[in-house]
């Protein structure tokens, strides 16, 4: 089993073998620095494989472990293969950061696990197959300005706790930036169709779709023929508080692209 799999286990039971640490996230290591180099080799276009489900992908790729206004949020996740995506779900949601970036300079963002290197079953998550599906951090905010102080404890973030209002368990005036998470969905999406595909599906946990739809890009999402999970499995509706899931899919299923040989049927729960 994988470390990250070991890791993930105590943390998806609530049960913390090991201390929580903070990872120096900003520094590029050696060992980052070669591992990044070595999968950059690869420019063969994307081709996603099946279903999120059940699938695979080929010649995915790796996330940039930072950017400018983003980073991914877990070095050992990231070591171990968890960080890759189609080529164009990969360039849709580096457009987003960019769009982000221009509108929001100050603003920083999170992204956490995507796909194996070459897709297939990622335990403990059900989807992930075939490089289409991304787990973005919620941004959070603390009397009126941008929170950062839990984007650091890497994979242990899965395990924190958000009430139904959208506020951390642990500390009330910490909460979820809903406009923003409604922004970033629509952003993605827009950029995703440039690129042939679109946000096919969104995960986040069932009681916190309203306080989402509340917000000023929340009511545009809402108007949007974007899919908002309906229902989810109690294990899976509590995982999806402190991150929202995206599913993409190809949007032309008459004209695919090429590298499109995505089956796709309708969402459902
Ligand atoms: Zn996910």
């Amino acid at each position: 089993m994988s470390k990250v799999s070991l890791r993930i286990v105590p943390i998806l039971f609530g049960v913390f073998f090991s201390p929580v640490f903070g990872q120096d996230r900003f520094v590029i290591d050696e060992e980052l620095q070669t591992y990044i180099q070595e999968k950059a080799l690869d420019d063969t276009i994307s081709e996603s494989i099946g279903t999120v489900s059940n699938g695979s992908l080929k010649h995915g790729k790796l996330v940039p472990y930072k950017g400018r206004n983003f980073m991914y949020f877990d070095r050992t996740s990231y070591l171990e293969g968890r960080a890759f995506l189609n080529d164009l779900a990969l360039k849709s949601m580096l457009s987003t950061y960019d769009s982000l970036l221009a509108a929001l300079p100050q603003r920083y963002f999170n992204v956490m696990e995507c796909s194996h290197e070459h897709g297939g079953e990622m335990f403990p998550h059900r989807t992930h197959q075939n490089g289409l599906s991304i787990d973005f951090m919620m941004p959070l905010v603390k009397d009126g300005s941008p929170y950062y102080g839990l984007d650091t404890i890497g994979l242990e973030h899965y395990a924190l706790q958000f009430d139904d209002n959208g506020r951390y368990t642990k500390d009330t005036t910490i909460t979820i930036d809903f406009d923003l998470v409604a922004r970033q969905i629509l952003l993605l999406d827009h950029f995703a169709k440039q690129n042939g595909l679109a946000v096919f599906k969104v995960i986040i946990k069932i009681e916190l779709k309203d306080e989402l739809f509340a917000t000023q890009y929340g009511q545009r999402l809402k108007e949007s023929r974007i899919y908002v999970v309906r229902g989810l499995s109690p294990l899976i509706n509590s995982l999806h508080d402190d991150h929202f899931h995206i599913d993409l899919g190809f949007k032309f299923t008459k004209t695919p692209p090429a590298q499109n040989k995505q089956t796709f049927s309708p969402p459902n729960d």
